[in-house]
């Protein structure tokens, strides 16, 4: 149990417009920070006005990319409460992420503990408007000013919110997807199942190669042999192949994604066939052509699901369900989003309230 203080800010911020909220440009009135070093473990947990912060430039952060990440939730009832879906999941990925990256991690109740602190603080700004809600960034810094190369001595926990907008505010469209064939986004033995920053620089260089020929997004294939599909940005990737649903297995390149999870339970209680065998590009592209390819989305907190329309790899271009949203697509969409929104009973147990 964490002794969290509280300090209110004298200055409250207006709240931005909830029909305009865009994703992650608005931030809420306050932050909070736990403290970590070597003698005292975590500490000084507390609840302050969100505030620029003031770091050593030696920082370990900045020069070795020591940082670990999570992204959550807050949802707004109809009822008017508040609720966070499956928290102690991000906590524990958290968990994993810090071990891989030699970083300390909170434990599973102090994350949740911590994130519902925040959110409660900053209630008035978890938005109403239909298909709104409050992201939740938690991060772990390593804070020591030091040059050598070697895990850090001090740390700071931090979670900031923002206020974020319907993601689909004109209507689900399916995107445009780049299947990369020359960068690599994670290897065997590397960081691809952690979220941390480093990954997501590695990641840039061909989200803007995507961009440059008119693609939304990159699928990534494995990194040894470039054979096989992994995930599509910051999401994971399902392709429904004659009535069975493939989705790449979480072995180590693969970030383990809580929407993911959901989806495969939800699919399996549904009786839909899934497989988590790993699945090679040239048989997505050969289905496609065979007329075979049904569904392809991508899951994430962020979209929650977002149907892929068309998919480039090398010379061939896969056109999926001419442009629309799929059925079982649509079916999970709903689900989830019902589940997450407080609009659907919640059979399953996945949503935590906010007092
Ligand atoms: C966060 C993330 C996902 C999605 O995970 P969720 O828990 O569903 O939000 C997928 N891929 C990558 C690389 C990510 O960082």
């Amino acid at each position: 149990m964490l002794q969290i203080t509280t300090q209110r800010t004298t200055t409250p911020k207006a709240k931005p417009d909830e029909s305009s909220l865009g994703f992650g440009v608005h931030y809420t009135d306050h932050m909070l920070i736990i403290d970590h070093d070597e003698e005292q473990g975590w500490h000084d947990a507390r609840i302050v006005p969100y505030q620029p912060l003031e770091l050593d430039p030696a920082a370990m952060v900045f020069h070795y990319a020591m940082e670990s990440f999570e992204g959550l939730k807050a949802y707004r009832t109809p009822d008017g409460s508040i609720q966070l879906f499956r928290p102690d999941k991000n906590a524990q990925r958290m968990i994993n992420t810090n071990h891989r990256m030699c970083l300390p991690s909170l434990p599973v109740e102090d994350f949740v503990q911590a994130v519902k602190a925040i959110v409660s603080f900053d209630q008035d700004w978890v938005p109403h408007a239909e298909g709104t809600s409050l992201y939740i960034r938690p991060f772990v810094i390593a804070t020591e000013p030091h040059l050598g190369v070697r895990t850090s001595r001090t740390h700071k926990f931090i979670i900031v919110c923002s206020p974020v907008g319907a993601y689909y505010s004109t209507g689900i469209n399916p995107v445009k997807i780049f299947v990369e064939d020359e960068y690599t986004r994670a290897c065997p033995g590397g960081t691809g199942f952690t979220k941390c920053g480093g990954n997501y620089a590695a990641s840039l260089i061909s989200q803007v190669k995507a961009h440059e020929l008119g693609y939304e997004q990159t699928l990534w294939l494995d990194g040894v042999e470039h054979k096989y599909v992994e995930e599509v940005g910051s999401m994971n990737c399902f392709f429904k192949i004659d009535g069975t649903v493939y989705t790449a297995p979480t072995v180590g390149t693969v970030l383990p994604g809580v929407t993911r999870m959901s989806c495969i339970e939800l699919l399996k209680h549904w009786g839909i066939p899934v497989s988590e065998e790993r699945l090679p590009i040239a048989d997505v592209m050969k289905a496609s052509h065979d007329g075979k390819l049904e569904e392809v989305f991508g899951t994430g907190t962020a979209a929650v699901i977002s149907p892929v329309g068309e998919l480039r790899y090398e010379g061939d271009v896969a056109h999926i369900n001419n442009g629309e949203i799929g059925e079982v697509t649509h079916k999970l969409y709903n689900t989830l989003t019902g589940i997450q929104w407080g609009k659907l009973p919640d059979e399953l147990g996945w949503t935590v309230k906010v007092d």
